[in-house]
């Protein structure tokens, strides 16, 4: 059963068009030049990143993102800590800013059989967000992992390595979005992972999974990787609509 119900896809193009900006280029034919970021997995002092959230944020908003997702990794630990103040933060921090800070949580190398149960926690928490931190290469992520996050209807499967072709079929299913990631390691199966995507119709979105400032991203370095990854012209703007769609869906906290 499918966990998300989609808006149209010409709505989403719609939504999409709002954020583009046109321009002329030395030829005289139009052009498209697609200024925004939106990055759904970031993370901040709450876990292990090196930022506040306020600084996250207000890095984020001067190198021009329009949305931000905080999401700290999270276990059946910390989670009561993390997800209300990334939450508060997100609540006061969007008062003031014209980025939208989405709050949400990564749950991380939880046992597969409980991943359901803090999919739930983490919204019931105040997130509008739910990140599974998936089994990349780069880290011995417990088998099973990226099924449990997809039968549990996260938002995001981040990295997931060489997620099978069974499970990316579910993710389309259950609309569970498959992460192309910026971050070193974890990059190294976004060739498998869009491939999948690509076979299968599951949503792909690229996020930096940041932990320093360094680690955020242009859009022009984001076309770049979705390009390498071997994600065609024509999907590429439905990649980053794809983000647009989770972040209108998650709101303002
Ligand atoms: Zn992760
Ligand atoms: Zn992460």
């Amino acid at each position: 059963m499918s966990c998300l119900l989609y808006t149209s896809f010409h709505l989403r193009i719609a939504q999409f068009r709002q954020n583009a900006v046109c321009g002329f280029d030395i030829w005289g034919k139009i052009s498209v030049f697609y200024i925004v970021v939106i990055d759904l997995h970031t993370h901040t002092l709450l876990s292990d990143g090196a930022l506040l959230p306020s600084e996250l944020a207000r890095r984020a908003y001067v190198i021009g993102y329009k949305a931000l997702a905080m999401t700290d990794h999270v276990d059946m630990s910390n989670i009561e800590f993390v997800v209300p103040r990334i939450a508060e933060a997100a609540r006061v921090l969007n008062r003031h800013s014209k980025l939208n800070i989405i709050a949400g949580a990564e749950i991380t190398h939880v046992p597969p059989k409980i991943i359901g149960e803090l999919v739930r926690k983490v919204r019931s928490l105040g997130a509008s967000l739910v990140v599974v931190h998936g089994e990349t290469i780069a880290e011995p992520v417990i088998p099973g992992t990226n099924r449990a996050a997809i039968e549990a209807c996260a938002d995001i499967l981040s990295h997931p390595g060489i997620i099978s072709i069974e499970d990316a079929a579910m993710a389309k299913e259950n609309g569970v979005a498959l992460e192309i990631s910026s971050r070193k390691g974890h990059s190294l199966s976004n060739g498998h992972v869009a491939k999948v995507a690509m076979a299968t119709g599951a949503a792909l979105v690229i996020n930096t999974d940041s932990h320093e400032p360094e680690d955020l991203i242009s859009q022009e370095y984001a076309t770049a990787i979705l390009r390498a990854a071997g994600i065609p012209e024509k999907n590429i703007e439905t990649v980053f609509a794809n983000s647009q769609e989770i972040a209108d869906n998650a709101g303002r906290n």
